[in-house]
């Protein structure tokens, strides 16, 4: 028998958030959890504060179990993506996703950002200063996908608002803004391994970043008010938002945390 085609087709148009699309993907297709092996899918910070909280595990724990380290192309930071895993009794040589199920995605309401945007592809990632980000949009039509024979109709706006990626978009806005100022970036600018250290601790380590503000010496060294302080202590999205800022500022010299000038 042949093997099954498998190269996902990029759809060339690319979608605004008013362009319509036709999809649907439910428990009864035939080609429910297809999608769910063979994928590579990059997590972002918000992804990983879902998931291991869901899993009650601590960020150093879910990075071990459920992740893998990568570099991101054309940036040279470091990223994670899902560690697929061999499937118990298959024939076959694909790796499936960690939390999928014959029943669907055991992660479901707290699955990453990817398999929400899923069948779009977002291209061109960017935020601008002060205004609501400028992502270009992108079908994409893996062979072994239905949901594209069904005949639900979707705008790109309203396929993102019922996923749920427009708020994780917001939350992660500042550090996909990081990604593309780097990537901006002549190759022959490099970051030191300490910034890179720093970038991957403040993405994908939260309870790390948490003691290393509250453990060490940081709120001796940078200026944050005390209602912050409170804030960041008491609430993971705002100490991620926090840390990025502070990235930034470490990264790119402007715009962070300030640092204390000596007395
Ligand atoms: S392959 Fe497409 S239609 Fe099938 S389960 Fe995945 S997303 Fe849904
Ligand atoms: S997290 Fe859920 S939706 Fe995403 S690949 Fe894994 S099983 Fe599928």
């Amino acid at each position: 028998m042949d093997k099954p085609e498998t190269k996902a087709r990029i759809d060339p148009v690319m979608l605004g958030p008013d362009s319509r699309f036709n999809f649907k993907c439910h428990k009864e297709i035939k080609c429910f959890t297809r999608c769910c092996r063979d994928i590579n899918i990059i997590l972002t910070p918000y992804d990983i504060i879902q998931l291991k909280n869901r899993l009650q595990l601590s960020s150093e724990q879910f990075l071990a179990l459920y992740t893998e380290p990568q570099i991101l192309e054309k940036t040279d930071l470091p990223m994670v993506t899902m560690k697929f895993l061999e499937e118990e009794g298959s024939t076959t040589d694909t790796k499936a996703c960690p939390f999928v199920r014959k029943e669907g995605c055991l992660v479901y309401t707290d699955r990453p950002t990817t398999c929400r945007y899923y069948p779009l592809g977002v291209a061109n990632l960017s935020h601008k200063e002060d205004a609501e980000g400028d992502a270009v949009y992108f079908l994409v039509h893996e062979p072994h996908c239905l949901g594209f024979e069904e005949d639900t109709p979707w705008t790109v706006e309203q396929w993102r608002e019922d996923q749920g990626v427009d708020l994780r978009d917001r939350i992660n806005a500042e550090w996909t803004d990081l990604l593309v100022r780097k990537r901006s970036f002549p190759p022959n600018i490099k970051l030191t391994e300490q910034s890179k250290k720093m970038f991957f601790l403040v993405s994908y380590n939260i309870d790390k970043f948490k003691q290393f503000v509250f453990e060490s010496s940081f709120l001796k060294r940078y200026e944050v008010d005390a209602a912050t302080v409170e804030k960041i202590r008491n609430d993971e999205i705002a100490l991620l938002q926090f840390g990025l800022k502070w990235l930034k500022g470490l990264l790119f010299k402007k715009e962070g945390v300030q640092g204390k000038t000596s007395p």
